[in-house]
């Protein structure tokens, strides 16, 4: 696997997919922001060229700068794509269990600074509820925050294990702060095996991208 030459198809896709048509690579100047995620509740704020060079260990990043997209890896943990409706922010966020337990979706949305009933939220393909085994001592974690997590969380037919919905506790952690429009994409990473990776099904995987960007 070449990450350098994957990188470069997508700058490639993203130039020709006709979705995109308008804002084409090479016309509209787009530039992909990296990060180097580490599972932390980091935000990197993108506010100049400077700061996209840096590539910022963060899980998380936001920007008010047109034509700057918001690169988010996964495989098997939930991409969040944020934008408000006037279109002034947008950011894109890793969500594994660490990144959601320790609020990264609140650090995220607060240096946001705009007004949460503006914001819309997608929620796209991870590992599924019904996938997603862990033990119990993870539930734990969630349950000690608050018991309105317990829903996220069934007995699994495993003794002492659970399945966990990460959907859902990023749902639960949405709207505590306020934010009324969420799409869940509802696709499972583990289950879908001609469209997505999976660190789960293939340990040595790729990654899923996932960009946001304002446009112009
Ligand atoms: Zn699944």
């Amino acid at each position: 696997m070449n990450v350098a030459k994957n990188r470069a198809l997508l700058v490639e896709e993203l130039s020709k997919n006709t979705q995109c048509k308008d804002i084409a690579y090479k016309d509209a100047n787009l530039k992909i922001s990296w990060l180097n995620q580490i599972h932390s509740s980091e935000v990197a704020i993108i506010e100049d060229n400077k700061d996209i060079e840096l590539v910022q260990n963060a899980d998380a990043q936001i920007t008010r700068l047109p034509n700057v997209a918001l690169a988010i890896l996964t495989a098997d943990c939930l991409p969040v794509l944020i934008s408000d409706i006037n279109g002034e922010v947008v950011a894109s966020v890793h969500c594994g269990w660490r990144g959601l337990r320790n609020n990264i979706l609140k650090n995220t949305i607060e240096k946001m600074q705009v007004d949460t009933k503006n914001l819309q939220v997608w929620l796209g393909p991870c590992i599924c509820p019904n996938c997603y085994e862990v033990g119990a001592e993870l539930r734990d974690e969630f349950l000690i925050l608050s018991d309105k997590f317990n829903i996220a969380f069934k007995e699994s037919n495993k003794d002492g294990k659970f399945l966990a919905n990460l959907p859902l506790i990023a749902t639960i952690q949405l709207a505590q702060l306020g934010v009324k429009s969420i799409f869940n994409s509802a696709l499972c990473t583990y289950e879908n095996k001609e469209l997505f990776y999976s660190y789960r099904r293939e340990k040595i995987t790729g990654r899923i991208c996932s960009l946001i960007w304002k446009m112009k």
